[in-house]
């Protein structure tokens, strides 16, 4: 069963643990990022005396898998959305198609790769729940199958008039997102994009998007792949060298260390 996350804005006190617990668990660095960045997967924003999570909304029908000519973004049956590091060329079609503006790109790696929340894909194959749903201690952030945490949403709803907006984010955007929200105001006042379509964006796939001129441009995006698997080719090759060297300098140092050895012995053994 697909499963998802409900995050209820009204019992966030931005305690700041689920972006920890994603740090840990991805083993990203520590550091001040405001905004969601390649290290930072989950971040949380404050809006006046509210406090939003924003991480990937792992839609129904994502458009960073149909937009990726190499296939490297996958919608797993589970619900997550998971990248392969392996297939990317680097042309980051992903990054142009998002409608949350999710993935981000290692600019300053040698090996650049797309980043971004796969809602702790290998926690869930053992039957575990995300690390950041996991650590909340309100409650604010739920994880359980999509269509019970719909249905928790509008009991929530219904039995608390006045308490929320009549809108469960993500249940219709783009399709469905496995990412929900309940709050007390309504989204656009805590920098959700409203304007969003209701229909799947199945139909922007990387064929379409290379044909609209100045959001990308088709071969410019080709050159770059091409010099981004040269690089790192390059890359690899260059550790593949600088390792043999050290492997040669140990191997030297242990011949030299043994003739040392051999010399001193028959020295013992003239006198
Ligand atoms: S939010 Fe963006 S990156 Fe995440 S699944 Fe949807 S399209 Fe892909
Ligand atoms: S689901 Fe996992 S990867 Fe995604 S924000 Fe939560 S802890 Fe981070
Ligand atoms: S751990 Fe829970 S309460 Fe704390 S900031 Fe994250 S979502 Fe909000």
């Amino acid at each position: 069963m697909a499963k998802a996350i409900l995050f209820d804005v009204t019992k966030c006190i931005g305690c700041k643990a689920c972006e920890v617990a994603c740090k840990d668990q991805n083993h990203l660095p520590e550091n001040e990022d405001t905004k969601l960045t390649a290290v930072t997967w989950n971040i949380v924003q404050q809006h006046g005396e509210r406090y939003v999570r924003r991480f990937c909304m792992h839609c129904q029908t994502p458009t960073c898998v149909s937009v990726c000519p190499v296939g490297a973004f996958t919608k797993r049956p589970d619900g997550a959305v998971v990248y392969d590091e392996t297939k990317c060329i680097g042309c980051r079609y992903c990054m142009a198609a998002c409608p949350f503006e999710v993935p981000k790109y290692e600019w300053a790696s040698t090996m650049p790769r797309v980043q971004k929340c796969i809602m702790c894909a290998s926690r869930l194959e053992q039957g575990q729940q995300p690390a950041c749903t996991e650590i909340c201690p309100t409650g604010a952030g739920l994880f359980g199958e999509r269509e019970e945490l719909l249905k928790e949403a509008r009991v929530r709803i219904e039995s608390n008039p006045g308490q929320y907006v009549d809108h469960v984010y993500g249940e219709k955007e783009v399709g469905g997102t496995s990412v929900l929200y309940l709050s007390s105001v309504p989204f656009g006042e805590l920098g959700f994009d409203t304007n969003l379509t209701t229909d799947p964006l199945p139909s922007l796939t990387w064929y379409v998007l290379s044909k609209i001129p100045n959001l990308v441009s088709f071969g410019g995006v080709m050159l770059f792949g091409i010099w981004w698997i040269i690089n790192r080719r390059i890359t690899l090759e260059r550790e593949r060298v600088q390792r043999q060297r050290l492997e040669n300098q140990e191997r030297d140092g242990k011949s030299e260390q043994q003739l040392g050895t051999r010399a001193m012995t028959m020295a013992e053994e003239v006198d």
